[in-house]
């Protein structure tokens, strides 16, 4: 069977895949061999038709030269190149979006996410449960601040919000077809993927497994990238900074009109107090620093209305390759936007919905 959209053609595939692999890619290029040798290995001891997904998220290094090439060579890769780098939490969204499997794994590249463990997430999936989180019961090669600062964040993530998000937990994870479809509904830009699974609720469950070091290469998530994600966790998740910003207002005022009612009385009774230069300091830089953060942490969830209310894709495609086999633009896509380019097709994964 063949389609004809715009006239672009893509072969629509009866059959699909039973597991679909998601990996996102960024400057990737020492560990991709070594990466792609284990995937194979495993794609053999899994009891389905397994297609396997790279996302280039705007790779600098030959990433993608080599992607393309395995890709061409082997007909269950597939390959979704990014205009530019989105980062880790948008590539994992288009790849799972573009995923055909009844059963969506995503795993880091590095191979800090053994692909071994795939295996025993399956059998959980198996089991009933609609998601299977992997849970990092040891973490190592990571450095000491690292594994406190994440230890921290996940505690604190914990008491302020009420979405149940599991401790220790990263993006390594199963999930069936009906929570990707959900997942597929929440459009939002502020995305802490993690979360977002925790709060669609459905049956889940933990595998637990010793994180290794990362196989080769350098960690692609530098400390501002790791606050910014932690940041999203809990402006996405939680109401409670706002809270806190109200009570801590409340309070301030209750102490700025008894230290009124003192001034007035010492000004009535003149109780001999010179006007002092030095409370007056105190007290207006201590407020207006109070001010400046109250107004920072308002800054951020209007900061993430503004990305809502732009309604911009969550990430731009620059070229598919692979997926001819297995994808048809869905009937009735309204925002099906292809055109041609020299590279390739250019096209919204989005807008393309696997049979
Ligand atoms: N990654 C990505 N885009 C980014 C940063 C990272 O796609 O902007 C990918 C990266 O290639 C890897 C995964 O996300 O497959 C996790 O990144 P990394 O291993 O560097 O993070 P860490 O394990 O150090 O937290
Ligand atoms: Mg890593």
């Amino acid at each position: 069977m063949r389609d004809s959209v715009h006239g672009i053609r893509t072969r629509a595939n009866v059959l699909s895949p039973r597991y679909s692999l998601v990996l996102p890619i960024y400057n990737e290029e020492e560990v991709l061999p070594r990466l792609v040798e284990r995937i194979s290995a495993l794609t053999t001891r899994l009891d389905g038709e397994t297609e396997v997904i790279f996302v280039d998220d705007g790779s600098s290094d030959k990433s993608v030269r080599y992607l393309r090439r395995i890709v061409a060579a082997e007909p269950s890769f597939r390959l979704i190149e990014l205009s530019r780098n989105f980062g880790h939490q948008i590539a994992i969204t288009a790849g799972m979006e573009a995923a055909a499997g009844e059963a969506v794994i995503v795993m880091d590249a590095d191979l800090q996410d053994p692909p071994e463990v795939v295996l025993e997430l399956v059998a959980k999936w198996k089991e009933g449960f609609e998601i299977v989180y992997a849970k990092r019961v040891r973490r190592e090669g990571e450095s000491w601040f690292k594994r406190f600062s994440a230890s921290l964040f996940y505690r604190v993530l914990e008491r302020m919000t009420p979405v149940d998000i599991p401790r220790d937990v990263g993006d390594f994870r199963l999930v069936g077809r009906k929570a990707l479809e959900t997942f597929k509904r929440m459009p939002e830009h502020d995305r802490f993927v993690r979360g977002m699974f925790g709060w669609m609720g459905f049956k889940q469950a933990a595998v637990p497994f010793e994180r290794p070091a990362r196989a080769l290469g350098e960690t692609k998530y530098p400390f501002w990238k790791m606050l910014n994600l932690a940041l999203h966790g809990i402006i996405g998740f939680s109401e409670q900074p706002l809270r806190l910003a109200l009570w801590t207002g409340l309070a301030i005022s209750a102490l700025a009109v008894l230290f009124g009612a003192y001034a007035i009385f010492s000004w009535i009774f003149d109780t001999g107090v010179i006007p002092g230069w030095t409370s007056t300091v105190v007290i207006v830089s201590l407020f207006s620093g109070i001010n400046l953060f109250m107004t920072g942490v308002v800054g951020l969830y209007v900061g993430s209305i503004h990305a809502e209310v732009k309604r911009r894709p969550l990430y731009v495609v620059d070229r598919l390759s692979g997926f001819d086999r297995r994808m048809r633009v869905a009937s009735g896509a309204k925002r099906a936007s292809f055109r041609k380019s020299g590279s390739g097709v250019t096209a919204d994964v989005r807008t393309l919905r696997p049979l």
